[in-house]
């Protein structure tokens, strides 16, 4: 759950880009155009240009990213495997059901009763997951060369973290289950609607209330980079007079771009490692995440998830009832009202979970793929398109095969995602029927 609340929360697209720092201009210097890109329309074939771009890598470099890459295919398994093992732990020991009767001895309001359980359970496995958390987001970024943090400073995130999830996290869970308690058969349907208000409220409060306890963001002062992006924006109709940025290199060498805005709250948002890119570059990038908002993109995903939500709970319902059948003795849970059963619950999302990554990322892959179309028409820069695709290349795998990216990407490769650039370049030359230069007049 805490999966799809922070994937729901970072709704308006991250979109990651390894910026190098210090080497913006020599890299615009060092790295020209591959020829292969600057054939003329009648010469000029896609497949060569696209070649040549990812050729660009040395394979040193191209071996590392898939390295990590792929690592992180196998951190999926583990994942699911400890999470798995720790929710076992606690049905098995008994020690759910003593964590509810806890909770039951404390207060007898029920929603109390849920809290208290919940921050015991949050507690619990958040400590028992902490190894693999380490491994995962602290001591792999830094083996890659990724992460920018020390101990310190990423512990006191990861605190901040659980803080928040208890309190969002608290608030959903004691509506989920009282959803369940009062309206025991038809709970599915009205747990996808409260969880889809939760999440757009969460979309709403996070960039004011939640991003600013992890950075800072302020206004981006310097005209070159503002005012092209800022074009860019009223020409594709986003009411936006400003372009903040935020330092993002605080953890990372990832650079993140987005556009978010709910309301009338719209905000353009550059990381400060974006910045170093060249401007080609960053106009293709912010063409992207433009891309998103003109989409509706957070829309649409909003009444996704509210389908996929109701038919995940519907079949939660079926298979917690099933399974509590066969163990609820066993485990000392009384049924689906019971709040202790909720490990049983997670248990049988993770699993739903892994059967879904591939739908999940693939609904996402076409998203990002739109993107990427409505940025290359938008920001008109495939060959800085081209450049990014193969800085998110430092970790994301460049060049997978067909069923590899179906299975794991939920953005499309570098192979993708520069073919589809360069086709865009090759019908945007002098010589082609769309004929761009006439279009204009
Ligand atoms: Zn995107």
């Amino acid at each position: 759950m805490s999966k799809v609340i922070l994937r729901l929360a970072l709704l308006f697209c991250v979109s990651s880009v390894l910026a190098l720092a210090g080497r913006a201009q020599q890299t615009a210097a060092a790295d020209p155009i591959p020829s292969a890109a600057r054939a003329s329309y009648s010469a000029f074939d896609v497949n060569a240009a696209t070649d040549a771009y990812l050729a660009k890598v040395p394979p040193d470099k191209k071996a590392r990213s898939d390295a990590y890459f792929e690592g992180g295919y196998w951190l999926i398994l583990w994942d699911f495997l400890l999470s798995a093992a720790i929710l076992l732990l606690l049905l098995e020991s008994g020690l759910s059901a003593r964590m509810g009767d806890l909770a039951e001895k404390i207060t007898a309001r029920k929603p109390l009763q849920t809290v208290l359980y919940f921050l015991q359970f949050l507690l619990l496995t958040s400590i028992l997951g902490f190894p693999l958390a380490v491994y995962e987001g602290y001591y792999r970024e830094h083996l890659y060369g990724l992460a920018t943090q020390t101990f310190g400073p990423w512990f006191r995130e990861q605190l901040i973290g659980l803080a928040l999830s208890m309190v969002f996290g608290s608030l959903l869970v004691t509506a989920l289950v009282g959803a369940v308690r009062r309206l025991e058969r038809t709970w599915w349907i009205w747990g996808a609607a409260i969880s889809v208000v939760f999440a757009a409220f969460l979309f709403l409060i996070a960039p004011v209330f939640i991003a600013p306890l992890f950075n800072k963001y302020t206004k981006l002062e310097d005209p070159q980079i503002r005012e092209p992006i800022l074009s860019l924006a009223r020409a594709n109709g986003i009411p936006a007079t400003e372009v903040y940025q935020v330092d993002t290199s605080r953890q990372s060498t990832r650079a993140t771009a987005y556009v978010f805005g709910f309301l009338g709250t719209e905000r353009i948002v550059l990381g400060d490692n974006l910045l170093k890119a060249t401007p080609a570059e960053i106009q293709s990038t912010m063409g992207h995440e433009m891309g998103h908002y003109v989409l509706n993109h957070v829309y649409k995903e909003l009444f996704y998830i509210a389908v996929l939500l109701a038919v995940t709970f519907a079949l939660l319902h079926r298979c917690l009832e099933w399974s509590l059948r066969r163990w609820g003795a066993r485990w000392g849970l009384r049924g689906i009202t019971d709040v202790a059963a909720l490990p049983l619950a997670a248990l049988i999302l993770a699993v739903f979970g892994i059967l879904y990554t591939p739908i999940g990322n693939t609904q996402t892959r076409i998203q990002e793929y739109e993107a990427d179309i409505f940025g290359l028409n938008a920001a008109q820069q495939p060959d800085g398109e081209a450049e990014v695709d193969l800085k998110l290349g430092e970790y994301r795998k460049l060049d997978p095969g067909p069923i590899e990216e179906f299975l794991f990407f939920d953005h499309p490769s570098g192979r993708t995602r520069i073919t589809a650039a360069m086709r865009w370049k090759k019908e945007h030359l002098p010589g082609a029927p769309l004929a761009p230069a006439a279009a204009h007049r």
